[in-house]
């Protein structure tokens, strides 16, 4: 039978992320007990057995399993259940209250990442309810505190409570999204995240009146050479082997992308002019490749002075630095050292303030395979491409443990009337009901050629 959407399992499916987005999990605080209560009680119905697990009051995650005959590896299905906050008056619907309408789901979190929890949760019900006999343990864990780091949520499981969640399989949010190319979609699957380093940058001076400008010895001029030096730099370009083949998989049968990205994937030291050039006719996807061949610095905060009047004796600045995988962040902060040592040897202090090392999945696996192929069943002629993100998820808790996790939630570009919408994080956030159902087809079909 050729492969068809599940269009039966729509109405149940859109109900799911309503009751979902209706719980408010604006993270900080979290409150994600409330929606894993929910999920909890949704699937005990069906004879789902499920564990709750609390970090700290109301910081709740929930686990299910479904049993295989262990000849296969474990697959975990894995959300976060937390979003970020949403100012309602910016809205042009109350973000809370799960309308739908124009055929979409509205609400904080139809995208990141409460859409994906109700298909997977969806996944997990139809594999039940359809008798399929799995060769490995699929388990469903959707979790807290994603949106502030993961420590309270997955990183926590991981671990307080290895034997529920851990598994050698991860499919998680970051992907799925098809880049619509000259003649078809290509679809990402998220294999690689940019590492973390947040840093802060005091530079010290000798405070004075602001009359007499040469008494003192300025930390704000000081710390503006700072911003300029490091705002500005550009690191040594580095390909990494999900950008290599992102970039060559989207060039493959786009004509107009073909030559720049071969020029580009045999002499990444030109990436720039190429990348300029590019930017003429496609300024988005210029700027979207170029932080993802090069360690980032970018200046965000800003900080000094107290009186119109009164030179400061110190001024900071705090920056959000990315790094690939591959590079460590002890050579990082020492590269950042060294040119801070070029503005002024004495008066500059670092301060490290976070780190999180980058991570990367392999791309030659048997559920990469999967993915593929299924992609394939549904849209032939569709491209596939590993992809990286400059932000962070979750699966890099999982890729430290060598778990292979993907980011991969099949979607097509969302479309309303005639433009494209892509709102995490932002105003309107809003999934279509076609690419819930979509979503839920594409990952049903995955984990059952996956693991039967
Ligand atoms: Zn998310």
């Amino acid at each position: 039978m050729p492969i068809q959407l599940l269009k039966e399992v729509e109405d149940e499916v859109i109900h799911l992320l309503r009751d979902l987005i209706r719980i408010d999990t604006t993270n900080p605080p979290g409150n994600e007990t409330k929606a894993a209560k929910y999920l909890s009680e949704n699937l005990d119905k069906e004879g789902f057995k499920c564990e709750l697990f609390e970090s700290a009051p109301e910081r709740g995650s929930v686990i299910t399993r479904l049993k295989g005959t262990g000849e296969k590896p474990i697959l975990l299905l894995l959300s976060h259940l937390d979003v970020v906050a949403a100012n309602a008056e910016e809205w042009s619907v109350d973000p809370f209250a799960g309308v739908v309408k124009d055929g979409f789901v509205w609400g904080r979190g139809a995208l990141d990442m409460k859409g994906m929890t109700a298909i997977e949760v969806m996944v997990m019900k139809l594999l039940k309810r359809n008798g399929v006999k799995l060769k490995g343990d699929v388990v469903l864990a959707a979790t807290a505190d994603e949106e502030q780091g993961g420590l309270s949520g997955a990183d926590y499981l991981l671990r307080n409570y290895p034997e529920k969640i851990f598994a050698t399989y991860v499919l998680n949010e970051g992907g799925g999204l098809a880049v619509p190319t000259q003649n078809r979609n290509v679809f990402t699957v998220q294999t690689a995240e940019k590492g973390i380093l947040w840093f802060k940058v005091k530079a010290k001076g000798t405070p004075g009146h602001g009359s007499m400008p040469n008494v003192a010895d300025n930390a704000i001029m000081r710390i503006n050479k700072v911003v300029e030096k490091l705002g500005n730099y550009r690191s040594r370009v580095s390909l990494v082997p999900t950008v290599k083949s992102f970039l060559e998989e989207i060039a493959r049968e786009d004509t107009a992308l073909k030559e720049p990205f071969s020029r580009l994937l045999a002499n990444p030291e030109l990436a720039d002019e190429i990348l300029d050039e590019l930017a003429k006719t496609a300024a988005q996807l210029a700027e979207e490749v170029r932080p993802r061949l090069r360690m980032t610095i970018t200046p965000t905060i800003i900080h000094g002075g107290i009186k119109e009047n009164v030179i400061p004796s110190e001024c900071e600045t705090v920056f959000d630095c990315r790094i690939l995988p591959g590079q460590e962040s002890a050579q990082t902060i020492g590269l950042i050292k060294a040119l801070l040592e070029e503005v002024d040897s004495e008066k500059l202090v670092f301060e490290s303030l976070q780190m999180q090392e980058p991570s990367e999945s392999k791309a030659e696996t048997p559920l990469y395979d999967a993915i593929s192929a299924v992609l394939r069943e549904f849209e032939p002629n569709c491209g596939v491409t590993p992809m990286l993100t400059t932000g962070g998820t979750d699966s890099r808790f999982f890729r430290r443990k060598g778990s292979t996790c993907y980011g991969f939630q099949p979607m097509h570009p969302e479309m309303s009337s005639g433009k494209v919408v892509k709102r995490e994080h932002g105003t309107d956030e809003r999934i279509s009901i076609e690419n819930l159902v979509f979503g839920t087809s594409v990952l049903y079909e995955t984990v059952k050629k996956f693991m039967t």
